[in-house]
Formats: C-alpha cells, structure tokens, sequence
C-alpha cells in the first residue's frame, strides 16, 4: 500500500554515495547493552528494526583496536579477524530485510579506561581519563596516531568484509579520539594536529580521507559530528567552530551524521527537552554547507514532524535511535497510514540505563525488545494460544494492560476490571508529576488497541473482590492491581519505622498524585533514588512550598546516572531553591521538626518542617492474591485454574518491568515448565574460538 500523500516524501530514496538508502528512516548507532558479549542477540534485534522498515540499521560502536577497551560497557569489537563472524551475523541479519547495514567504528580515546586490556589510554596529551579514575591518559606521538589510521583502515576493511554497507568515522558524545583532537580544551599539541583549527581536524580530515580509500566506492563513509556541547563559549559551539568544521570537510563524507555532545545531551529525556526535534536549533546549520545527505535526531515519533524537517530542508534522513526501540516498526506503520499504532518512546531513557548498566537494553514501551533472540519475542506477532479459554485481568495499570492487550492478541477471550474510572493506573498517577507527561503514552497505547480488540472486555469503576473473582470462576485470573507506598519510612535505608508523632503531617506520593498538599516547610526523604523523589520535590515547590530533599545517598535521585539525568536533576533542583541534604537518614517527625542521622558518623541534626512525604518503599496490594490464596478449595470450585500477580503486585519496580512483566505473563500462559526454563535460560556469547 502506498504511503498517504502528505507522508509520501518520508519513502523517497537517498543516495548516500555508492549505497542508496530505501526511505528516510534512517536507525542512527545505539548502544545496546550487547556489543561483543552477545553477538546473536545483537544480530537478532538488528534484524527486526530492518524488518520494521527502516532504511540503515546501525550497530552501536565497534572498537577498533585494543588500546580502546570500553569494558565492562558491552560495545561491539573490530579488533581483528576474529571479530568478523559475528558482525557477518549482524550485517546479515540486517540485510535479510533489505536495509542497509551501518557500523560505527570507534576509538575511545581516553574515554576508554582500559580496564581489561591494560594499557593506559590514549589522548592528545596527558590528562586525567574520562573514566576509571585515578588513571591517566597518555600523550600520542606520531607513532600512535600512524597506528590508530592503520588500525581504522584495518576497520573499514574487515567492515566491509563483514557486508557492512556504510562505515563511521565517528567524533561525538566526548567519548572519541577523533572529537577530543578536535576540541581545544582536550587538544593543547604543539604539532600538526594541535593549535589552529585546521590542525585539530586533521586526524578527522585523515581517517575520512582513509575510509574513503579503503572503501574504494565499495562502501559509504559516514561522518557522526557532535556540533555543540551546550557548554557555550568553554565547547564547541554550533554557531562558532562547528561551521568551520562542516565548511571545510564539506563534501569528503558521504554522510552526515549530526547531533549533540554529551551523550547526556543528545540523549535529552522528556523530562528536560519535551520537544520533539529538540536538535534542530543546532544541527539545522549544516544541510546548507554540504550537498551530502545529512541525518539528526530529536525523538521523532510522528510523521508530521519527519516530514516538516524535510520539507524545509533541515534534514535528509530521519535519524532515530530511542523511537527505533521503542517501535521497531514505526516506518511500516507511517507507510501503511497506521501511525496511530505507533508505540512512541516517553524519553524515559531505561534503554539508556540498561547499557550503562552492562545489560542488554529494555525499554518501557516495547517489552520485547532485548528480547528477540533470548525469548524469541517479536514486537509485532505473538503466537496464537493453545485454548481460548476466558481470562480475567484485575487492574488496569501497565501490567494489566499490556497482559490484556497481548492474551487478546494470542486469542484468549479478556476481561479486564479496573477499580478506577480511569485506565493507566500508576503511568497516569505519575504523568500529572512536572516532566512526566509522556508516560501516559505507556497507557494510551494499550487503551486505544484494547478498546478496539474483539476479544477484550474493558470494565473501568469496577473494584473487584475476591468474592466476585470466585463468583466470575475465570479459569484464568491475572492480578495487576500494582502497589502502594508506604507511610512508616521503612526503606533500603532503614528496615524499621521512622518515630512520627501523634497529629504530624506525613504524606506519601500516593497522596500527592492523589492531589494532596502539605504546605509550608515540607521534607521529601528519598530513599528510594529513582525520578520519583526529585519530582514530587520539584512539584511542591511549583505549588508554593519551602522544599527540604533529605537523602541517605550523596546526591538527588542518585540513581539518575544511569539514565544520564543526575546533572541536570540536581541543576534544576538548586536553581529552584530545593535545599538538599545528602548522606542523611531521617530518624523521627513530631510535626514541628525532623531528626535526621549522619549515615556515616550518626552526628544528628533538625529540620524545621510542617510535613514530610516519604519516598522510601512499595508494598503490593495482595488483598485479593492474599484472599485467593487462602482459600485453595474455593479457588479450585470456583474452576480457576491458575492464579497469578503481576507487575507491581508480584514485585513494585519500573513501569518497564511491570510492562514486561505482563507481556511475559501472556506470552506464557499455558506455557509447560520446561518452556519456560527454555524463555529463561536460552543464552548467547562468543563461541570457544571467538566465532559467533
Ligand atoms: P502496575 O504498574 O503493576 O500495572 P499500577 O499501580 O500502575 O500497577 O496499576 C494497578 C491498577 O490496579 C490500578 O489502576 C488500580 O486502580 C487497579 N486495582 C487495584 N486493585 C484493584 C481491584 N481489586 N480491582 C480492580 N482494579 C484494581
Ligand atoms: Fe524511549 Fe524509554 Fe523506550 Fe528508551 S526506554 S526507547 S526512552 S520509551
């Protein structure tokens, strides 16, 4: 079926030198928590994003030689013959849906500790590594940087071995060579490569100029340029340095490649850049310096927005990297004019996480991604059901939704009972939170497909009881009804009750999503260390309280570094005035102060405050599993079969969880145990011999 007229421009070809690219959607590299360490299921997750229509699908970085060792991130490996089986696997698994197959070759430079290989990193001069601390980073002579061409011709040769179809030369994220001699705080040489502009873009100029003989018209040659550091005058500049730099390698790529450094920059959450096409005030520059294509990013999930970035000449390509996790299909969809069957990314950043994390990536909106291989899932097919016996689901929040959403799918007759007039549960509570809005997306998906499902039955306001669980006699019941703060402190820090006194005001941020508010002086004690803390902090403030955050961690929703928000977390906290205090237990609250404890020395102090909303813990609402479970013989004469909580009810954790969990949950309903320890158990890595 042809695209709809107005999106017809998004599945124009491109040439992209020697290659020619099918549509404009175009996968930009992603790390994904896989690299070397599991080559199958790197190849397998590849292979499904061709298959959902995209263009190029790139690999995340490939290192090209041992002096850029990443570990223990999980990044692919170039590093000599032994490494080719496994990138074929990939490229093949690429082209096997007619995309284009993309590898982004890489030398870390002194962002790369060298931890395993040990050898100490390499950077224009001696400097302070970016990572692994206290290592330091030596100075390259001219022997190291003839190594490094070799070695990065040596790359694209085995790339293109490999079947790989474009080749990177890559300068962005603060996290390569090529970009730390290119910017005047990293690079004070004295030689060719140091001083004026033209000498810090020589190792650019000599690696494109490499690659482009290597490839000899065999490949493209893709330059992945991070224009602006949103450091102002103390980094690169989009309106400064930047253009001299497009201007004067112009036309030497095939491709243009453009975003932002940071990786915590070009990787913006919804929480700090709401915008769609966020980039462009950046990146729009560079289309009018080259006639070579240029692709950028900007969590790009409705066509509207790919076609007006075309349409006024900001981009050729549409670069996606999070909108490709979230839905793999996403070109297939806009072409079939189902763009309302879109799962749009939240720009939540847990795929983000799980690579800094060293696992295989996951993502909120799309459970089986990570898992193609693994578990075998696909994003787009489930396998029909050996019965079609009625299941029921009680709750409505992510876990229930999508387990409903998917034993519809299989064909299971569904009944879903949500106590709330509302469906999305907790996705909705928290998207009323500042910065939270996109998570409503989690629940809007599934609502928009569900109440078109023929075999589901949605019933919103209806609380069930286990008396009506025994009396409806599903022999399948899914229990999804989430979990509830708690109010008595009890937390990673602490496993007994904070002291609270008779009459003090003491919230939790089920109240607070509920619309309560505490006034005047308020304690957010945050144990828990995810967004949740630091929003409700921002929250009461915008609602005109005197916010203290107290924590036992050293910073703000510590665990934010992982989702590459920390900075800007503690940045947008201390700009609003939120006092924050580290490395503090709170101990007792009598309504006029809070005692809190050194958790190092145990020195204490007082707070001043009205109220105190804890954020420290879950406890799952299990009246009905509770119920259930203590009455085996009604359960088994009511004809219920199987009984199982999900989501936050098995075990509270992140939207993204309770998503996979109930995915996981209607994927194995009538599963035997043997299949399922093969779901779990099924395990990828280097072969003896390093062969894929
Ligand atoms: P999860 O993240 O696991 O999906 P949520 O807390 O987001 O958990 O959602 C749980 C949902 O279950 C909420 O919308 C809640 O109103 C609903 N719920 C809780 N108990 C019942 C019940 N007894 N009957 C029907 N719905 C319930
Ligand atoms: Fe988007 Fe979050 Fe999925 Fe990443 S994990 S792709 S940010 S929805």
């Amino acid at each position: 079926m042809p695209p709809a007229p107005q999106h017809a421009v998004l599945f124009e070809p491109v040439r992209i030198g020697p290659v020619v690219a099918r549509n404009r959607f175009y996968q930009v590299p992603h790390c994904a928590g896989m690299g070397h360490a599991a080559p199958r299921e790197n190849a397998a997750m590849r292979g499904v994003k061709a298959e959902g229509g995209w263009a190029v699908v790139s690999t995340e970085e490939a290192e090209i030689h041992p002096t850029s060792d990443i570990s223990p991130s999980r990044e692919l490996r170039i590093w000599d013959e032994h490494d080719v089986p496994a990138l074929r696997l990939i490229a093949d698994s690429i082209h096997a849906h007619g995309a284009l197959a993309a590898i982004e070759l890489v030398h870390n430079g002194f962002h790369a500790a060298n931890r395993n290989t040990r050898v100490p990193p390499l950077a224009p001069g001696h400097m302070a590594a970016l990572q692994g601390a206290p290592t330091q980073a030596r100075r390259m002579d001219g022997a190291d940087i003839d190594v490094l061409r070799r070695s990065h011709k040596a790359a694209v040769e085995r790339a293109i071995a490999a079947g790989f179809d474009i080749v990177y030369v890559y300068a962005g994220h603060q996290m390569t060579l090529p970009q730390h001699f290119l910017l005047e705080r990293y690079n004070q040489r004295t030689d060719a490569y140091g001083g004026c502009l033209e000498n810090r873009v020589r190792l650019i100029r000599e690696l494109l100029e490499d690659a482009r003989e290597v490839a000899d018209g065999r490949a493209a040659v893709a330059f992945r340029f991070a224009v602006d550091e949103l450091l102002g005058d103390d980094g690169l500049r989009s309106d400064g340095e930047a253009r001299d730099v497009v201007g004067m390698l112009s036309d030497l790529p095939d491709l243009w490649d453009v975003n932002l450094s940071d990786w915590a920059n070009d990787s913006q959450t919804a929480r700090f850049a709401p915008d769609e096409g966020f980039q462009e005030p950046y990146t729009a520059f560079v289309k009018a310096l080259t006639d070579k294509p240029v692709v950028g990013v900007g969590r790009f999930t409705s066509p509207d927005a790919m076609v007006s970035r075309i349409k006024r000449g900001v981009l050729d390509l549409i670069g996606a990297a999070r909108p490709s996790i979230a839905d793999p299909f996403l070109p297939d969809k806009v072409r079939d004019g189902r763009s309302e069957a879109i799962r749009e990314c939240i720009g939540c950043n847990v795929c983000v996480a799980s690579d800094n994390a060293n696992v295989r990536i996951r993502c909120t909106q799309n459970p089986t991604m990570g898992e193609e291989w693994r578990r075998g899932w696909h994003p787009e097919r489930i396998p029909p059901a050996a019965s079609e016996a009625p299941v029921l689901v009680a709750g409505g929040g992510p876990a229930g939704l999508e387990c409903a959403l998917q034993l519809a799918e299989r064909g299971h007759p569904v009944t879903l009972a949500e106590a709330e007039k509302r469906l999305g549960g907790r996705a909705l509570r928290e998207a009323s939170l500042p910065g939270l809005g996109t998570w409503a997306r989690v629940a809007a998906h599934r609502v928009h497909h569900l109440r078109a499902h023929p075999n589901a039955a949605i019933y919103p306001e209806s609380p069930l009881t286990a008396g009506d669980v025994l009396a409806f006699g599903f022999p399948h019941v899914f229990l999804a009804t989430g979990a509830r703060w708690r109010r008595d402190g009890v937390g990673a820090s602490q496993r007994t009750a904070i002291a609270v006194s008779a009459g003090a005001a003491v919230f939790t941020p089920d109240d607070i999503m509920a619309g309560d508010h505490p006034a005047g002086e308020v304690v957010v004690y945050d144990d828990d260390h995810g967004y949740l803390g630091g929003v409700i902090a921002e929250h009461l403030h915008r609602a005109g309280c005197r916010v203290t955050l107290v924590t036992p961690a050293a910073e703000a929703s510590v665990e934010l570094h992982l989702t590459l928000e920390h900075h800007r977390v503690q940045a947008r906290l201390l700009q609003l005035g939120v006092d924050i205090r580290p490395h503090r237990r709170l101990t007792a609250i009598d309504g006029v102060t809070t005692a809190l404890a050194c958790v190092h020395t145990d020195r204490r102090d007082e707070l001043r405050c009205d109220a105190a909303v804890l954020v420290t813990e879950r406890v799952p609402a299990s009246v009905l599993l509770d119920r259930l479970t203590a009455e085996p013989d009604a359960v088994e004469r009511a004809g219920i079969a199987t009984v199982r909580a999900i989501g936050d009810a098995e075990a509270p954790g992140s939207l993204a969880a309770a998503v996979h969990s109930g995915h996981l949950a209607a994927r194995t309903l009538g599963a035997d145990a043997a299949d399922m320890a093969d779901a779990l158990h099924r395990r990828d890595g280097p072969s003896v011999g390093g062969e894929a």
